[in-house]
């Protein structure tokens, strides 16, 4: 596989990154995942905003090749033959010489900029979207800015683990007995027809996939209510689902063992994958 490190495409058993880099000692980095369907990009400009809204929110510099990185994703893309699959993108704060906890001076560290893509077929047609997903609950215990995409990603990962060991495919987070999102997506419910999920704010992260999706619901007149909601409401409710750009629109079909609605994939978040996977495949770039 090749990938891209710093300004250079490497096969992946050359690819280097100091010891030093911030990222690797501090989780000083952020990052971005975006779809390949069909060998192109979906929802690339929601990606690159965002990353450009995570660097200015924790004042780190945008890498030189910010300006280029449509092509570096196509490059990467061609060069890997990816017909399905993703790319994944992380920006950190570069390697100063010493560890300090303090930022280095931006004239004396350049970022670290890294791509590489992971070929995935069959994402787009996906068993687990036939079958909905089981997802258990778990309190909240991230940091308060996971409006910012950084790559500190321990508790979604252990989250992860403890929907394995329970027998679940993953976790949704809980804060002040009300669900924020689920371990790497957005967390939706369906009530009566109507949509129903958390409101932006530094609670959560805010979703690529999510603006998309709310966005085509109101085009397709599904009412949407941005508000938060409990786990004993979303056991009650119709359908539930999760959104992101590896998963597009996932049902979920069980939380904390209770089955939601009929256990299946019910018609709402059926209808958004079509739609979702339709729409962002016309606009992929
Ligand atoms: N929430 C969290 C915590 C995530 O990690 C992710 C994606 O990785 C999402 C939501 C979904 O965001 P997007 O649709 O931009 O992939």
């Amino acid at each position: 596989r090749t990938v891209f490190v710093n300004g250079e495409y490497l096969p992946e058993t050359d690819a280097k990154i100091s010891i030093f880099d911030r990222g690797f000692l501090m989780a000083d980095g952020v990052y971005e995942v975006t779809s390949v369907l069909g060998g192109k990009l979906i929802d690339f400009d929601g990606h690159l905003k965002r990353l450009e809204r995570s660097l200015n929110e924790l004042d780190m510099e945008k890498p030189s090749e910010f300006d280029d990185l449509l092509e570096i994703h196509r490059k990467l893309v061609e060069l890997n033959g990816i017909e399905e699959g993703m790319i994944y993108l992380q920006v950190t704060r570069g390697a100063p010489g010493d560890r300090d906890f303090v930022f280095p001076d931006p004239a004396e560290t350049r970022p670290t900029l890294v791509l590489f893509t992971q070929n995935k077929p069959g994402l787009a047609d996906s068993p687990a979207a036939q079958k909905g997903i089981k997802v258990i609950s778990i309190e909240d215990i991230r940091w308060g800015r996971r409006d910012i995409k950084t790559v500190q990603l321990l508790y979604p990962s252990m989250g992860k683990m403890m929907a394995k060991k329970a027998g679940c495919d993953d976790a949704w987070l809980v804060e002040e007995g009300k669900v924020t999102e689920g371990t790497s997506n957005n967390a939706y419910i369906v009530k009566d027809g109507k949509i129903i999920t958390r409101a932006l704010s530094n609670d959560i992260l805010h979703g690529i996939t999510r603006a998309a999706v709310l966005r085509f619901a109101r085009e397709a007149q599904m009412e949407v209510v941005e508000r938060s909601f409990t786990i004993e409401e979303a056991q009650q409710a119709d359908e539930a689902f999760v959104t992101s750009a590896s998963t597009f629109v996932m049902p979920v079909v069980e939380i904390d063992g209770a089955e939601i609605g009929e256990g299946a994939v019910g018609p709402v978040a059926k209808r958004l994958r079509e739609i979702y996977l339709d729409e962002s495949l016309k606009a992929a770039v």
